[in-house]
């Protein structure tokens, strides 16, 4: 199948040609079609299926099919920060031949971030992609209209009602159109996100998308400790384990890097790999992985996905990762083609959200470690005593993380919030945004510094097309946010 064969709107179409996309993922397969016939839909799909093109192409379609404009089109609520401004920029890429304007709007940020947020609520943005509680703080004034709303997307829907949003949402679909079109995404289909689809969706289409179980071989087990003892407790794992081929996971480049050098610190051999090392650097630390100079790879999810080394004997995941299906793909590194291998997880009071989800992807309970004499397990309540390094200050959050007054779409913090799109880096390679949500397989493209000082990726022809089009477009959809999207770059095909 070719996404051709969808009978998108051209102008969609030359964006997905930009991202050189191979051919429609299974779940853009199935729920394209329904979209566009305009019902409802519930996709069971993880992060990394494919899932936000699988909703974005076709609601840019019918946007533009059918010429109405100057209103809030289409919702897409999200839990996270992080997610409302990976969307935003997927959909400026797919866009960027459309016209179609979005904005994303989540806490933080200051008055001036606010007021272009209103700005664009009320000066006609076509799509609104936003965490529940920002929203609602929008509607609270009185000037948002979804009375038109013809499109509604709950993504990670069970995410969202794992962090207490369920009272929001309530508020935010009193306040719209009811009768729009409404997708509801979610990893997994416990009761209540089955229950919130019942009252939202009207005959919904159902798409189901497996994602692959890790591989029975692999023996996986969890250490619940505080963050401040993870490195004390790994250095003690790694010392009798002398001779074996181990990974060590983090989720960001950030944790990974303070996380070699403490290591290299404990006098091991150490190699790194992130998206900050160069290819040719990178080759070589795997040469020596391979070759066994190395007592250890500690890694971001830029390896978790493809690299094949025989006999990986550990995998660790220092950090939870974000996603299930991260955590599928890491501990996949061992026990390759049905040999054994065990993976840990270490697992501190602030991953535990994390991990319950990646329990419940998996269907079952990972197995607790008991903590070696002398460590603790923190304030998860699954443990109890004492170590010398317990008083220790609690470390920085990894990643610049930032808490919001307890509300949990305030736990991240977008480092190009407060950048002005100006000076927004490369929008879609992901590692300014969440590195494991983007693998780097593939090279960047080429770069040219746009005026204003922003490196875009270069496309001479497409350019020419977007000024052409813009020109008898005049300002549709381009007003409302004053915000200009960027051309699309190709993104990385999965494994
Ligand atoms: P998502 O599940 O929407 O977060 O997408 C995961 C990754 O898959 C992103 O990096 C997308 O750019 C990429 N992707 C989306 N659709 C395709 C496709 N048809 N072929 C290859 N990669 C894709």
């Amino acid at each position: 199948m070719d996404f051709s064969d969808f009978g998108l709107h051209p102008d969609i179409l030359d964006g997905i040609e930009v991202m050189k996309y191979p051919a429609p993922t299974p779940i853009q397969e199935q729920a394209i079609p329904y979209i566009l016939e305009g019902r409802d839909l519930i996709g069971t799909a993880q992060t990394g299926t494919g899932k936000t093109a699988a909703f974005v192409l076709p609601i840019l379609h019918h946007i533009l099919t059918s010429g109405e404009n100057d209103y809030i089109q289409a919702l897409v609520i999200v839990p996270t920060r992080e997610l409302a401004a990976q969307i935003d920029q997927v959909i400026e890429a797919y866009s960027y031949y459309t016209g179609v304007s979005s904005i994303a709007i989540y806490g933080g940020g200051d008055g001036k971030e606010f007021a272009r947020e209103k700005n664009a609520l009320t000066g006609g943005v076509d799509m609104v992609i936003a965490t529940p509680g920002r929203l609602i703080a929008h509607i609270n004034m009185g000037y948002v209209d979804m009375s038109r709303l013809r499109f509604l997307i709950l993504d990670e829907a069970d995410r969202m009602l794992d962090m207490g949003f369920m009272p929001d949402l309530t508020k935010i679909i009193d306040k719209i159109n009811p009768r729009r079109q409404s997708l509801l995404f979610s990893a997994t289909m416990p009761q209540e996100v089955m229950k919130l689809a019942r009252t939202l969706l009207r005959d919904p289409a159902m798409v189901k998308i497996a994602v692959s179980k890790p591989a029975e071989g692999v023996d996986q087990s969890a250490f619940f400790i505080t963050d401040a003892q993870k490195t004390g407790l790994l250095a003690e794992m790694l010392a009798d384990k002398v001779g074996q081929r181990i990974i060590v996971f983090g989720s960001t480049k950030r944790s990974v890097n303070s996380l070699y050098q403490r290591l290299r610190g404990k006098g091991l051999q150490v190699g790194m790999v992130s998206s900050d090392i160069e290819q040719e650097m990178r080759e070589k630390i795997m040469l020596d992985y391979r070759n066994r100079n190395l007592d250890v790879l500690v890694a971001t999810d830029v390896l978790s996905r493809g690299i094949d080394v025989d006999g990986i004997d550990l995998v660790v995941n220092y950090d939870v990762p974000n996603d299930a299906e991260d955590y599928v793909h890491r501990i996949g590194r061992t026990a390759r083609a049905a040999r054994k291998g065990a993976a840990i997880t270490l697992v501190s009071s602030e991953d535990m959200r994390k991990f319950k989800r990646i329990e419940a992807f998996l269907g079952k309970e990972i197995p607790r470690r008991p903590l070696p004499p002398g460590f603790s397990a923190g304030s998860s309540g699954e443990g109890s005593g004492g170590r010398s390094d317990r008083n220790r200050k609690k470390p920085p959050q990894r990643g610049g993380e930032a808490k919001r007054s307890g509300r949990p779409e305030g736990d991240r913090e977008n480092p190009n919030r407060h950048k002005g799109h100006k000076n927004k880096p490369d929008r879609i390679s992901g590692t300014a945004l969440n590195e494991a949500a983007a693998p780097a397989t593939r090279p960047a493209p080429a770069r040219t510094e746009a005026p204003g000082g922003n490196a875009r990726p270069t496309d001479p022809a497409s350019s020419d097309r977007k000024k052409s089009r813009k020109r008898h477009r005049g300002s549709r959809g381009r007003g409302a946010n004053g915000k200009p999207h960027l051309p699309p770059v190709s993104l990385q095909t999965r494994e």
